[in-house]
Parts: structure tokens; C-alpha cells; sequence
């Protein structure tokens, strides 16, 4: 039964909605993913800057740290673990990128509703907050942040345009992905004209690798197995490979574009098993719905690259995800 409340707290808010609610609150926390990406850093760093310029009081939560790559983004070294002890009871946690709450970790404290907006374009989001501003079509968080931007008046700085052109390029991957509309190389257009540096931009995400990332995929890569009849294409890399090559997880980010690069590949799998339990990214060519796969399995994402969590062994998690797969029609 879908009582009206819920039902309410369902729906979409509209970008008038959200920025009034934006204006009345005094105090901020962006609030991004654990092993946080661009977009979900970029989005929190973009909104937070425009609200300082508004006055307001902003404040960056991350369960962890943020990784070597994306540190260049600007205040990216306000981003904390910690809740400042003196935040007013009516400040308004910010969710960026994210389809549950459960996706920004287990050390947040108990929040009301009331004092969540929930900014998003995931399939399948789970509408937790009071406002739920969730455009499923947008190609990244960051484009959702911008039509508030726009919607505020507020100027576009350099920095701005940095972080919000961050969030593109990583969910586009670089402009290659299928979301890579032409609205979206227009919003990319505006942001270099207002100082974005794409090539800088590039470089920070998408090379300065270090040598142990190199090693690690070269030895993803040779262990690699194709199955159903070359359809799917997956690897493992666990806590012996990182130690073999002085890699840590950061240092795994690209491993699954290349297996869902070979030919005939209709979905790639990778399996990351450390600390006991199996990290699963799942990458679709565009047949396979792998976000209703990895929901299965109490993960999410998007058609296309999905992951989830399994708390069991690497051997039990490929059986579960071969499954999960084949029921969606691998
Ligand atoms: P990645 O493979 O890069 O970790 O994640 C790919 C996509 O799946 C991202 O959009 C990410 O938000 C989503 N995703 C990854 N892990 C999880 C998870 O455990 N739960 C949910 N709901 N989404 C996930
Ligand atoms: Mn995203």
C-alpha cells in the first residue's frame, strides 16, 4: 500500500522547489559516496561553492579520504570525516549520487528526513529524503547541480566550472559513454567557456596513473576469463595482487572498461575480494541491464555500470553475479 506520504516523498522535486529550499536554509553538509568518485565529489564541491557565495554556512562529509586523483578539485581538502560538533539542528544534509543512504557508509549520524535533500541520477533511487531531485536522464549529478545553479543565478566561477565539468567527464568516461548527448557537450561547452580546463581536468582523472595501477591491470588483464560464449568477460583481483604489484584499491578504477572493451563482450565483471568481503563492478554494452542485475543482489547504478557489495566468498559471489545476470538474459 502506498500511503500519500510516501508517496509524496516519492516524487520528483522540481528545480523551483528545491532551490526555495536551498535559499531558506542557512547551513549545509554535502554528503558524497563512499569511494567517492568525480561526480559525487564534483556535484558536493560545485553546489557547496555556489551556496558559500550565497552566504551560507557548507561543510563536506566523506566517510574516507579523498582519492590521489581528485584531489585537485577545488576544496577538495575541506572534504572530512567528521560532523562539526556545533551544526545547526536545521542544517541540510545534501546527498549527491546516490541511490540509498546506505552508499554513504555506516558512520553518518541519524538524520530526520526533513533535513535531507536527496540530489541524483540513478536508476532505481530509493527517494530518502524530503526533497528527492532525481532526473534519471541527466548524465551525471553534477548536470542536476548545474540546472540549480542556473536556477539560482549564481555565477559560475572557474572553480565551479571545474568541479561540474569533473562530474561529466567521469560519468561520460571522457565523453565516450552513450550519455554523451549533445546537451551534455553544450553544458560542457558553457563550463570551459566559463574556465574549466579540460585537458588539466583529463590529465588529473584520467592519466597521472601511478606504475603499480599499470602492473595491477596488466596482471587483471592476463588472468581475465571469457565465458558464455565470449558475452562475458571477467577478472578477480585480490589482496595477494595488490601486494604483488604495491597497488591499493584506488589503483583498480580501470580495470573493467578494457574487459568491456574486447570484442563481443556484452558484460563485464569485475570481482575485488579484500577485507572479506567482494566488491563487484559490472559494466553493460548496452543489451544487458546491469543495474537490475547488481539490484539483485542488493546493489544499483545505472543500465550500463552497476555495482554491489557480496559478503561472502569470491567463488560464491561469481556464482551469485553469473546468475543475477543470466536472469537478465546473459
Ligand atoms: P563502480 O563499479 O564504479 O563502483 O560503480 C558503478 C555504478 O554503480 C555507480 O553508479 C555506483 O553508484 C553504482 N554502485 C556501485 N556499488 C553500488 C552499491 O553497492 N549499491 C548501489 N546501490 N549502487 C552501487
Ligand atoms: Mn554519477
Amino acid at each position: 500500500m502506498i500511503d500519500s506520504k510516501a508517496a509524496e516523498h516519492a516524487r520528483t522535486a522540481s528545480t523551483d522547489e528545491v532551490i526555495a529550499e536551498l535559499r531558506r536554509r542557512s547551513a549545509f553538509v554535502m554528503v558524497s559516496h563512499v569511494k567517492p568518485d568525480g561526480d559525487t565529489l564534483g556535484a558536493g564541491l560545485a553546489l557547496g561553492l555556489a551556496l558559500r557565495s550565497l552566504g551560507k554556512r557548507v561543510h563536506y562529509y566523506q566517510e574516507g579520504l579523498v582519492p590521489r586523483n581528485l584531489r585537485f578539485l577545488p576544496d577538495a581538502e575541506k572534504v572530512s570525516s567528521e560532523v562539526p560538533a556545533d551544526l545547526p539542528a536545521d542544517a541540510l544534509w545534501v546527498f549527491g549520487d546516490m541511490s540509498d543512504t546506505g552508499r554513504a557508509g555506516e558512520k553518518l549520524p541519524p538524520l530526520e528526513r526533513q533535513n535531507i535533500l536527496n540530489i541524483d541520477h540513478h536508476l532505481a533511487n530509493t527517494r530518502f529524503g524530503a526533497l528527492n531531485y532525481v532526473l534519471e536522464k541527466e548524465c551525471s549529478t553534477g548536470t542536476c547541480v548545474m540546472h540549480l545553479l542556473r536556477a539560482l543565478k549564481v555565477a559560475i566561477t572557474p572553480e565551479i566550472a571545474t568541479c561540474l565539468l569533473t562530474t561529466i567527464m567521469t560519468d561520460t568516461g571522457g565523453f565516450m559513454h552513450s550519455n554523451t548527448t549533445s546537451e551534455v557537450l553544450h553544458l560542457s561547452a558553457d563550463l570551459i567557456a566559463f574556465g574549466a580546463d579540460r585537458e588539466e581536468i583529463a590529465n588529473q582523472i584520467f592519466a597521472n596513473k601511478r606504475v603499480a595501477a599499470m602492473r595491477l591491470l596488466g596482471q587483471a588483464l592476463s588472468t581475465a576469463q571469457l565465458d558464455d560464449d565470449g558475452r562475458y568477460c571477467w577478472t578477480i583481483v585480490d589482496d595477494a595482487m595488490l601486494a604483488a604489484c604495491g597497488a591499493d584499491g584506488e589503483d583498480t578504477e580501470d580495470i573493467i572498461q578494457h574487459l568491456r572493451a574486447v570484442d563481443g563482450v556484452e558484460v563485464a565483471a569485475l570481482f575485488k575480494a579484500f577485507d572479506n568481503e567482494v566488491r563487484v563492478s559490472l559494466r553493460g554494452n548496452g543489451r544487458i541491464n546491469v543495474q537490475e542485475a547488481a539490484a539483485r543482489l542488493d546493489g544499483g547504478g545505472h543500465f550500463r555500470a552497476s555495482g554491489l557489495t557480496y559478503h561472502g566468498s569470491v567463488a560464491q559471489a561469481q556464482g551469485a553475479v553469473r546468475e543475477a545476470l543470466r536472469a537478465e538474459g546473459l
